[in-house]
Formats: structure tokens, C-alpha cells, sequence
């Protein structure tokens, strides 16, 4: 991942642009199924849609990430919402070698091999070889922790979080470089940072 894959801040809406830049082609920069699309799953509110809105959203988060094909496979929703909440405890993991045992019992009951699999754009992405018949859950859950495992070698730390803002409940990862990241957004972090402030001066 090259450091403009990993900025975490969109482009801003003031830089100079023919049109305007549609949010899915944010993630079409990003790496195929990489770490924007697990943390965009994780974050998507499923316990708020029935059957076939979960088939549809993850229909559409697959397509928005790279592949539309993976969007195609079986959805139970129940066992999604138990793989997403699987993958979030392990965001709420901050001590590297807590988060290096966990990642490798998952690793390890996955038993994935690795495999090149090319994209409906073209693009080729190493991945863990999805069974052929590959539920909705089962692949998210394979290539979450593929991607997180990659991540924590990468940076050295399990670089990633759950939003310290208030109300949010959103998981991050950490692209920062310097201090660890606390908030999903800049959005949450200036609103916390305002109600502290209020709070601050407010109170008692
Ligand atoms: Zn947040």
C-alpha cells in the first residue's frame, strides 16, 4: 500500500477537479478488498437491516470495492453479523501480542492458501483462495483477518481502533505516523474535542 493509498482523509472538496469525485471512486484507488472494505463492512449498521437489505449492502460494498463478483455470493445475515462482530473484537485489540495470538488462532482456522485472483476492472489483488462457494461471511471473515495480519507486519503494531468519540462505535485503521490515531474521523475528533471543551467551560 503507497502512502496516497493509505491517506486517510479524502480529497478535498476545494482541490481543483473537472466534476465531482463519486465516493466510489475513492475506494477504487485503495487496494481491491483491502482495508477500506473490511472497515467499510464493519462499520455498516446490520443489525438495522433485514434480509434483503443486507444482501443488497453487501452486494454494493463489494462492487464499490473491487469486486462485484464476491457482492454475488451467498448471504446468510445472521452469520455476517457474527463474522462482523468477530473482526470488530479484534479492532478493540491494542496490545501486540494479544493481538498477534488472536489474529493467529484465526489465521490458523481459516486455513486459507493464498491465491492472484483478477477483478472485474482488471486489477489483481493477492488474496486469501476463497472456496469456490464462498458465503458472504465466510469471506469476509477470511479476508479481514489476511488484511489485518498484513497490516500489523506492515506497521509493526496492530495500527488500528474503535472511534473514542462518544455515540460513534465506528472501527479505524490507523494511518496516522505519529501519535495513534483515536478517532475514525476528523469529523468525531473536532466534536469530541467540543464537547470537552463545553463541558470545560460549562461546568462546575
Ligand atoms: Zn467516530
Amino acid at each position: 500500500m503507497t502512502a496516497r493509498d493509505a491517506s486517510p482523509t479524502a480529497p478535498s472538496p476545494a482541490a481543483p477537479s473537472h466534476a465531482a469525485r463519486p465516493v466510489a471512486d475513492v475506494a477504487k484507488r485503495a487496494r481491491p478488498l483491502g482495508l477500506r472494505f473490511i472497515v467499510a463492512v464493519a462499520n455498516e449498521p446490520w443489525q438495522e437491516h433485514d434480509a434483503a437489505r443486507t444482501a443488497e449492502r453487501w452486494a454494493v460494498l463489494c462492487t464499490e470495492h473491487g469486486d462485484p463478483t464476491l457482492g454475488n455470493s451467498p448471504v446468510r445475515d445472521a452469520a455476517l453479523r457474527d463474522a462482523v462482530t468477530e473482526v470488530r473484537t479484534l479492532f478493540a485489540i491494542a496490545e501486540p501480542q494479544a493481538a498477534a495470538n488472536a489474529l493467529n488462532a484465526a489465521l490458523a482456522s481459516a486455513t486459507a492458501t493464498s491465491e492472484l485472483a483478477q477483478l472485474a476492472d482488471g486489477r489483481w489483488a493477492l488474496r486469501p483462495a476463497l472456496p469456490y462457494d464462498a458465503r458472504a461471511a465466510t469471506a469476509y471473515r477470511m479476508l479481514a483477518v489476511a488484511a489485518l495480519a498484513d497490516w500489523f507486519a506492515e506497521r509493526g503494531r496492530p495500527a488500528w481502533g474503535h472511534c473514542a468519540a462518544p455515540g460513534c462505535g465506528n472501527v479505524f485503521i490507523d494511518e496516522g505516523r505519529r501519535q495513534p490515531q483515536r478517532f475514525c474521523t476528523p469529523t468525531c475528533a473536532t466534536r469530541t474535542r467540543v464537547a470537552a471543551h463545553r463541558r470545560g467551560t460549562a461546568g462546575e
